[in-house]
């Protein structure tokens, strides 16, 4: 078992037989990095987080430059399902828990609306990815799941989330399955996006504000000189103020230790093609984003396109890549019978960045310097928040209104190993659901 190369066997191009490579619009950055710049701030990382913090800093009429190792939205950001939730994946008791009542507050307050700010930016800057804020659904998949789904419900109600519970009637009318019958609970704030599609759309639009974004241009080396931190590239340099390092579960050995602070862990996903006028409207028929209860988390969406999109816990490399999918083949057997004998058109993997507590973080590694990770695989909306507040505070000066704890670095220890078993604990789920 090579537990090593894990990560260096990821795919080498968000666009491998994904849906979103497929059918992307043009990636609006072109250029690398040949010059010696200075700015106010430097990104590291051209994912939903690096691209809020450089198009809210380009806002404020900060001077900033983004440096992307491959291509914008190379992360996860161009390969994950497109579901825009609210809050985080714990509970708002348990962030209470985690970082006490008043820091925990503040946290599920800020992240409670993150849809919003998304939707809010698409539509300003009339950004094209098939934007809906059509709710999304927590759905159970067997009755006594919707005591946990109740209790998360009352608390998201406490904290002024526009959520309800919805019986097992809609839960069956509105996913389109028989085996989704027993209730869950829709956020109407939530909604899909096509999620490389809105990477290129923040690119653009930070572009648009003065932002100067490179990719294949991976920060090789970052050190202080004097006042100022002093980034270089293979073929450039940028002496910046401030720098955010905005690299979570994609970090590499060149990310000053990021890399260290998430456990990474994959997940993959299958996709129809245009399903037949028929199938595709008994499906999800309203184009909410489902996820379920389920051990081996299931995730279901229906693009703009008809396409039946599902999610779930693992990689594709190798042999992994064809019991996954069978078995994705199964469950979409028993979720959606009237898709049985399609096959799957698209599937691709992508890699999540855990943390202990299953809570993000946001670390400062040295004066000046800013690491938010761990988004635990919820980061659209939570990415997008922290870059327009790290992009704020950066600005002002004024750490008091940053919503988010400062922690120093943070470790995962065991990273390799623990990954491995995440690896290969959810293979052998699924090759035992097969049976
Ligand atoms: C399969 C999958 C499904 C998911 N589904 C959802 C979902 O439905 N809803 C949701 O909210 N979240 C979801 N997520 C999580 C979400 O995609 C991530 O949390 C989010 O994209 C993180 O954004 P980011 O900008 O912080 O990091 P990324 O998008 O990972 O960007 C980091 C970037 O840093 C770059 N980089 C690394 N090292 C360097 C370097 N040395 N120099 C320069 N650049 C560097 C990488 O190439 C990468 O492009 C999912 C994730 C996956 C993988």
């Amino acid at each position: 078992m090579q537990i090593s190369n894990m990560t260096e066997n990821l795919p080498q191009d968000a666009g491998e037989n994904s849906l979103w490579g497929d059918t992307a619009a043009a990636n609006p950055v072109t250029e690398t990095l040949e010059d010696s710049l200075q700015v106010d701030v430097l990104v590291v990382g051209g994912g939903y987080t690096g691209l809020s913090s450089a198009l809210h800093l380009a806002e404020k009429d900060a001077s900033v430059v983004l440096l992307e190792a491959k291509s914008i939205g190379f992360g996860g950001s161009g390969r994950n399902a497109g579901l825009v939730n609210a809050g985080v994946w714990k509970s708002p008791d348990y962030v209470e828990q985690q970082l006490g009542q008043e820091q925990g507050s503040r946290f599920n307050q800020t992240l409670r609306n993150s849809p919003n700010l998304v939707f809010e930016l698409v539509k300003r800057y009339r950004i094209d990815c098939d934007a809906s804020q059509c709710g999304t659904i927590n759905i159970a998949h067997k009755a006594s799941a919707m005591r946990y789904l109740e209790h998360r419900c009352e608390q998201m109600q406490k904290i002024g989330a526009s959520v309800e519970i919805l019986d097992g009637d809609a839960a069956q009318a509105l996913s389109g399955s028989p085996a989704y019958r027993h209730g869950g609970i829709l956020d109407s704030t939530a909604g899909t996006i096509h999620p490389l599609n809105y990477a290129y759309g923040l690119a653009q639009a930070a572009a648009a504000q003065g932002a100067r974004l490179y990719q294949q241009s991976p920060l090789e080396s970052l050190s202080r000189q004097g006042n100022y931190w002093l980034a270089e590239t293979e073929n450039g340099q940028v002496t910046a103020e401030q720098v955010v390092i905005a690299t979570n579960a994609y970090a590499d050995d060149r990310s000053q230790g990021v890399q260290d602070s998430t456990l990474p862990v994959f997940i993959f996903q299958c996709a129809t093609a245009t399903l037949p006028p028929a199938i595709a409207k008994s499906i999800i028929p309203q184009r909410h984003g489902l996820w379920d209860t389920q051990t081996l988390m299931t995730s279901s969406r229906v693009d703009n396109e008809g396409r039946l999109v599902m999610s779930s816990a693992g990689s594709l490399r190798g042999f992994h890549r064809p019991i996954r999918s069978n078995w994705m083949m199964r469950m979409r057997n028993r979720l959606y019978p009237q898709a049985r004998g399609l096959p799957w058109a698209y599937h691709w993997t992508g890699q999540v960045g855990l943390t202990s507590t299953r809570l993000l973080r946001i670390q400062v590694l040295a004066p000046g310097v800013f690491a938010p990770a761990g988004f635990n695989g919820r980061g659209i909306g939570p990415g997008t928040v922290i870059g327009k507040h790290l992009a704020d505070t950066l600005v002002s000066g004024n750490r008091d209104e940053f919503p988010f704890q400062i922690e120093c670095l943070q470790r995962e220890s065991w990273r390799k190993s623990r990954s491995a078993c995440y690896e290969y604990g959810t293979l052998a789920l699924q090759l035992i659901d097969s049976r």
